[in-house]
Formats: structure tokens, C-alpha cells, sequence
């Protein structure tokens, strides 16, 4: 037992995966022993729900004090050192270039494997699993956290209530946003007793919190188990015949973007080798993986960062949570892919000028997207609304949305992390990634 528990965490995520696949394959529609929709097989699905819930409650649970506490210190001392004008701009200039990148890599692959050409009955068959619009409003109106339209995300940043703000997991960019103004002004604020024990206050709850997120992942192995398997037992791998090129087309442009572009951009800019970054946010990506939400993930980002790849502190901190909310290069990406393929699906070839608008509207939108699961299927209604598509079609992609979502989710915590590293050595941080990772 001892022994067990001495194994990295990242390897007993990595069992807890597996044994998730083969668990809720063997439950699901295509069980071997014809287990679908039995009474056993309902429990258990019931049971692993419930267990994969209580874990992401519990990461859920630390986020806004974690984010509040490290915005809060980090923006502080940058604003002692007058460096927080030349640090935000670089990381928000960072968080748009990757993210058009993305959505540049997902523009050419869906143009270029074309997902949408299908013979005609299977065009057919898929357009008849478009939603109705009664079912599309119930579904998508008063979704948490999100963005009706593109001025709404602006709109979104200024909490009118802050603790209401705090309350609610889809409001995190309005907490962010109050939290970032309170370190500002909390650094040019003049020495007093005061105003060094707020200091001293924030960095202590900063403290606590990563000691609570230790705490909080030692149930990790069974909080994964539990999400993925629930995951895996619903996927009916029958819907894959005529969809299979569409996830393929997801699945290669996300690894594109993994795999090409962004370790280009630690080589080129950051310089540091691209396998060391990877190794050290492995548990951050498995995480993300496994709770298909950038927000829960955070605790861990921050971890892997400051420990693994010994990003500082006052980087990581500032970064990151404004990552979590604003850079999703891998929910962009396939905001993209979605509207061209169904625009292929349902025979309406989009122009070159209606393409630079999905281009466009999938970067804004991707900024005001909360990183919960699913979220991105809201602003995809957007963005079909905006260029004249039936935001029904929508329901055609959505058995794949989650499988989808576990694997864009790890890609936009893999580019936050990137950004933090590209941001720390532009700030002379030599020690990054300088040495192996350990564990
Ligand atoms: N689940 C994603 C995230 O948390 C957002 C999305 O694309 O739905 O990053």
C-alpha cells in the first residue's frame, strides 16, 4: 500500500485511465457481454458518476480562492517592480498569437480534408440529427458562464457584484478581472501596517490553498476513474461510421497544434526542449483531460509549473489563471472545424470573407468561453448564427463533444502552460526547464 502510494501521481492518474477505458467500454453500448443499459451497468455508470463529481466539486472548490490569492500577490509585486504593464501586454499578445495559430491549423485542415463531403444519404441522415429549436433554446439559454454574443464577453469582464461574481465558476475572467485591479492597487498603495498585512494575508491564503489542492489530488486516481469511466460507458462508437472523418479532422488539427506548433514556439522563442515542458505538466494535462474543465485544472497548472518546470511564482500566478479563462487554443480550434464542417455537412460552401468571420468570431468567443465541460457549444451557436447557418446542426456533433472536449481542454491547459513559459524566459527565468524534470 505504502509502495503504491510513493508512485507518482502522474502514474496512478495514468492507470486510473486505463482502467477507466476498459471499465466503461465493457458497460457500455459495445459491451462484449451485453452489460449496455443492464441494471448492473446503470449502477455502476450511477456510482462513477457520482464519485467523478465529488472530485471535481472538490477542484471546483478551490479555484476562487486559489485565483483570487495568486492574481491578487502576483499583480502586487509587479506593480512594485513597475512591470505589470510590460508582463500583461506580452502575455495577452502571446494568448492571441497562439490562439490564431490554432484556429489557422483547424481552417486548413477541415478545408483541406473536407469532412463534410459525404454521399448524399449520409448528408441526409446527419442533418436529421439536428436538434429542433425548441430543444436548442432549452439547451443553450441560461448556460452557465456563458457568452449570447460577441459584445456580451466584454461585457462579462466587470463583475456588477463581486461576491455574486465569486459564487459562480462561469464568472471566473469577472473575478480575475476585480482581483487583478485590487494587487494593482494594492502595490502602489503606501506602506502602512495595513496594507502589509493584506499583503501577508494573500500570500498565506495562497499558501493554504496549494496545500489544500495536495490534499484535494490524492483522491485524484479515483475522481478520474470515476469521470472517465461515466465517459467512456456513454460513448456508442456506432455514430463514429459517419462522423469519423469530422473527429478525425478535430483530433489531427489538435495534435498539430500540440505536437508542431506550439513546441516550435518553445524552441524558437522560449528556448528550451519541447519533451522536458511536456514531462513536467504531464499531471496538469491528464487532469484536463480527465475533468474536461481548464478552471478545475488550474491548482494543478500552477503546481506543475512552479515545481516541475520552475516557472516563478510571480509569472505562473499572473499567467495562468488569466489563461484558464481567456487562452483556449484547442476550444478555438474546434469552434473553427465545427461551423466549416457543418456549413459542408448542410451543402452551403462558405466564402472566403464568411471564413475570416468564423476565424475571428471562433478567437473572440474562445476568450469569453468558461473552461467548464461543453462550454464551447454555446458561442458554436454564436458563430452558426452569425454566418447564417442553422444553429440546430449543432446536435449532429454532439455525441462526439465530450470525447472532443477532454482532448481540447488538455490542449488549452497545454498552450497556457506554454505562454507561461515563454513569458518567464523573455523575463531572463534561466532555470526554466533547465534541468530534467524529477518524477
Ligand atoms: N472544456 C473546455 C475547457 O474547460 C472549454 C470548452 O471548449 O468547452 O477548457
Amino acid at each position: 500500500m505504502s509502495s503504491l502510494l510513493r508512485t507518482p501521481l502522474w502514474a496512478q492518474i495514468l492507470v486510473a485511465l486505463f482502467l477507466a477505458a476498459v471499465v466503461g467500454f465493457l458497460l457500455g453500448p459495445q459491451s462484449p457481454f451485453g452489460l449496455a443499459d443492464s441494471a448492473f451497468s446503470t449502477q455502476a455508470i450511477w456510482l462513477f458518476d457520482y464519485v467523478g463529481d465529488l472530485f471535481l466539486q472538490a477542484l471546483k472548490m478551490i479555484v476562487v480562492p486559489l485565483i483570487v490569492a495568486a492574481v491578487i500577490t502576483a499583480v502586487a509585486n509587479m506593480g512594485q517592480e513597475h512591470a505589470f504593464g510590460r508582463l500583461g501586454l506580452k502575455t495577452i499578445g502571446f494568448y492571441l498569437l497562439t490562439t490564431f495559430f490554432s484556429v489557422l491549423v483547424g481552417l486548413i485542415f477541415v478545408n483541406v480534408i473536407h469532412p463534410g463531403s459525404v454521399s448524399p444519404e449520409v448528408a441526409e441522415a446527419l442533418r436529421g440529427q439536428a436538434m429542433d429549436a425548441a430543444e436548442l433554446q432549452e439547451r443553450f439559454s441560461g448556460t452557465e458562464g456563458a457568452a449570447q454574443n460577441v459584445w456580451d464577453i466584454f461585457k462579462r469582464m466587470i463583475p456588477s457584484n463581486v461576491i455574486e461574481a465569486g459564487g459562480n465558476n462561469g464568472a471566473l475572467l469577472a473575478v480575475i478581472v476585480f482581483a487583478i485591479l485590487f494587487g494593482y492597487f494594492l502595490g502602489q498603495a503606501k506602506e502602512s501596517p495595513g496594507v502589509t498585512t493584506l499583503k501577508n494575508f494573500w500570500d498565506g491564503v495562497y499558501e493554504v490553498m496549494l496545500k489544500i489542492t495536495d490534499f484535494v489530488m490524492k483522491f485524484a486516481p479515483i475522481g478520474v476513474f470515476g469521470l472517465v469511466a461515466e465517459t467512456m460507458a456513454q460513448v456508442n462508437l456506432s455514430a463514429l461510421t459517419s462522423l469519423v472523418s469530422y473527429f478525425f479532422t478535430v483530433l489531427l488539427s489538435l495534435a498539430f497544434h500540440a505536437f508542431v506548433t506550439l513546441p516550435l514556439l518553445l524552441i524558437l522563442i522560449a528556448r528550451v526542449k519541447p519533451s522536458r515542458h511536456y514531462q513536467a505538466m504531464f499531471p496538469a494535462l491528464l487532469t484536463a483531460f480527465s475533468t474536461s474543465s481548464s478552471s478545475a485544472t488550474l491548482p494543478l497548472t500552477l503546481e506543475s509549473l512552479q515545481d516541475r518546470a520552475n516557472v516563478s511564482k510571480r509569472v505562473s500566478n499572473f499567467t495562468c489563471p488569466l489563461g484558464a479563462t481567456i487562452n483556449m487554443d484547442g476550444t478555438a480550434l474546434y469552434e473553427c472545424v465545427v461551423v466549416v464542417f457543418l456549413a459542408q455537412v448542410f451543402g452551403l460552401e462558405l466564402t472566403l470573407g464568411q471564413q475570416v468571420l468564423v476565424v475571428m468570431l471562433s478567437l473572440l468567443t474562445s476568450v469569453g468561453v468558461a473552461g467548464v465541460p461543453s462550454a464551447s457549444l454555446v458561442a458554436i451557436v454564436v458563430i452558426l448564427g452569425a454566418v447564417g447557418l442553422p444553429a440546430e446542426g449543432i446536435g449532429i456533433i454532439l455525441v462526439f463533444d465530450r470525447i472532443l472536449d477532454m482532448l481540447r481542454t488538455a490542449v488549452n491547459v497545454f498552450s497556457d502552460s506554454c505562454v507561461a513559459v515563454i513569458v518567464a524566459r523573455t523575463e531572463g527565468e534561466e532555470e526554466v526547464l533547465a534541468k530534467p524534470v524529477e518524477g
